[in-house]
């Protein structure tokens, strides 16, 4: 990946740069790079060029094809990973997150600085799972997404899987879930799972099997593979999870370590913040 200073990078919104022309491959939306790192592998042919000085004292590049092909590693520019993210974020209704960034994230109180900091650590050094569970309005998604936007600079593209409309969706589908996106959401490098196991009324009873079945062999399939990242948002308390299924729980807890994996006190209801913006202590935007 191409070095960019800290400070740089604290101050990108993913929209920003948007419009600019990519510096870094002339917007060819690839890079060439080593075998170990390449993506794709494509055939070139190799050019000849001369240099030509005409009689009249201009100079002249003629390029010639050889006829000999070379094989190029090259894979895609970090402004190419951005476009394709930004695209899948706004086709599934979630251009709202593509805003959210450390530099706009304001916090009013000690525990929002506790989650925040925690998350500038994970985006120094990223492992297996930044887990956060919390009462809804707690700012929960707005810190993981903004974790995986920031993510994007180390090269990953996130995927999302917003819980709740999967599920539903799977419901209409005589209750199956689609093979194609349940393995991408097994392997691929890095996935935000919003509203983990989001049950009806917080009533873990009224999970189905299959979606106890769908959170277990996904959580088994990325605990399998270390080098696949996770970032997950719960309303679901550590009791409940463990309620649930307490290998899936003990799972978690050996994916996050106990430096990532963050519980709120549930009772706690001054965490939700959502009531902030009426009495305009919180700018509205920093609320999703
Ligand atoms: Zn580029």
């Amino acid at each position: 990946m191409q070095k960019i200073a800290q400070k740089e990078l604290d101050t990108l919104s993913i929209q920003n740069d948007y419009e600019v022309k990519c510096k870094i491959c002339n917007d060819k939306g690839f890079v060439v790079t080593t075998k170990e790192d390449a993506e794709l592998v494509e055939e070139r042919e190799e050019i000849i060029t001369t240099i030509i000085d005409g009689p009249d004292g201009t100079t002249k590049k003629k390029h010639t094809p050889t006829g000999v092909f070379n094989k190029v590693y090259t894979k895609k520019c970090i402004c190419k990973v951005k476009s394709d993210y930004m695209y899948r974020l706004t086709a599934g209704g979630m251009s709202n997150f593509i805003n959210h960034s450390f530099n706009n994230f304001i916090t009013k109180f000690k525990w929002q600085e506790i989650f925040l900091n925690s998350a500038k650590d994970f985006r120094k050094d990223p492992t297996q799972l930044f887990f956060i569970s919390g009462i809804a309005g707690s700012g929960k998604t707005r810190l993981c997404s903004t974790l995986a936007n920031y993510l994007v600079y180390k090269g990953y593209s996130p995927e999302y899987l917003l819980w709740e409309r999967e599920m539903a969706e799977a419901t209409d589908n005589y209750r199956a879930i689609d093979f194609k996106k349940f393995s991408m959401w097994s392997s691929i490098p890095l996935l935000y799972i919003d509203d983990f196991l989001k049950c009806m009324d917080n009533d873990i009873n009224k999970l189905t099997d299959l979606e106890k079945r769908t959170a277990r062999a996904i959580i088994n399939a990325r605990y399998n593979n270390p080098k696949l990242i996770t970032i997950i948002s719960t309303e679901l308390t550590d009791v409940q999870l463990e309620r649930i299924d307490r290998s899936l729980f003990s799972r978690l807890k050996e994916m996050a370590t106990s430096k990532y994996l963050h519980f709120m006190d549930p009772k706690d209801t001054s965490r939700d913040i959502r009531h902030l913006k009426f009495i305009g202590e919180w700018p509205t935007e920093e609320i999703k």
